[in-house]
């Protein structure tokens, strides 16, 4: 496996690689097992002929003020055994100097998914992933990239930006994994007190049983549905819920009705200062 620091040492890792296809998986590291899932299944989709590249950078610009950008993990040693476990061809991690000039002046923006949900409670963060995001296809020009279920306004942004600037890029989406108890993975996890980390899989469980009783029929219109949600995460007595929303999961637009839509119950809590996000899909009504 290559490690790629620089955009000399990445350019010329693809002149070599000339003519493979190329599977991008983005990363922010302190890697687990949703992101190597993400590995395994970019492995895969491009066929062991292809190029799977794992990008690991933390992305300032992503990141608010009072959020953890210097606090994020930065586990690159064991990173990198795990891209190398899971068959990653190349990694590209930068320092921020390498990828942001000092003086940049241009970035990308996404002025309708991005205002709800995370977007109305990190301002700036979707502009930050948009334009990192458009950065590292330029720079490493894959066929295809992966993104996280987990994240799903992200991929949901994410496949506007590759929509609307008519970016070469096919995008596939991986699903959550999660803990034994539900808990969806995360880097943040860490995050968590031994009591909010018993609490946490509230989050999912509530998600799961909501879901299932809307599938089931018992639930039948969306507001029905987030009194029901409510009602079983009030159990999670740490937490305070940022938001509960059902919305259509490509415009993420609030639905009033399930009919005609694919709906996904998505949520975000903080508990203490770690805030969760997390989210479930049902088929198209
Ligand atoms: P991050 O390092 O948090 O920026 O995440 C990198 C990629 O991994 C994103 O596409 C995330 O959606 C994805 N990801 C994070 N957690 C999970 C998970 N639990 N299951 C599947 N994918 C995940």
């Amino acid at each position: 496996m290559k490690l790629l620091r620089t955009k000399a040492d990445l350019n010329a890792w693809l002149t070599e690689r000339h003519g493979i296809t190329r599977f991008l998986v983005p990363t922010m590291g302190a890697l687990h097992r949703g992101h190597t899932s993400l590995f395994d299944q970019a492995r895969g989709e491009t066929g062991k002929d292809g190029d799977v590249i794992a990008t690991i950078f933390v992305n300032p610009v992503q990141f608010g003020p009072n959020e953890d950008f210097d606090a994020y993990p930065r586990p690159l040693e064991a990173d990198l055994e795990k891209c190398a476990d899971h068959g990653v061809d190349a990694v590209f991690a930068p320092d921020v100097s390498e990828v942001y000039a000092a003086d940049r002046s241009i970035s990308v923006g996404e002025n309708r998914l991005s205002t709800t949900l995370c977007g109305a409670s990190r301002p700036g963060h979707f502009d930050g992933v948009c334009t990192v995001v458009a950065k590292l296809f330029n720079l490493t020009r894959p066929d295809a990239a992966i993104f996280g279920e987990k994240d799903f306004q992200q991929l949901a942004v994410i496949r506007r930006l590759v929509r609307d600037l008519d970016f070469p890029v096919r995008i596939v989406a991986g699903p959550t994994v999660r803990e034994a108890d539900g808990l969806a993975l995360s880097s943040r996890n860490i995050y968590l007190s031994a009591e909010q980390r018993t609490e946490a899989p509230t989050l999912a469980r509530s998600l799961r049983e909501v879901a299932a009783a809307i599938a089931s029929g018992e639930i039948g219109d969306p507001s029905e549905a987030r009194q029901e949600f409510l009602d079983r995460f009030a159990s999670a007595s740490l937490a305070r819920l940022d938001y509960f929303e059902i919305v259509d999961s490509s415009t993420l637009a609030p639905l009033q009705s399930f009919a005609g839509h694919e709906p996904r119950l998505i949520a975000a809590a903080f508990f203490g200062k770690t805030r969760l996000i997390d989210n479930v899909g049902l088929p198209r009504d």
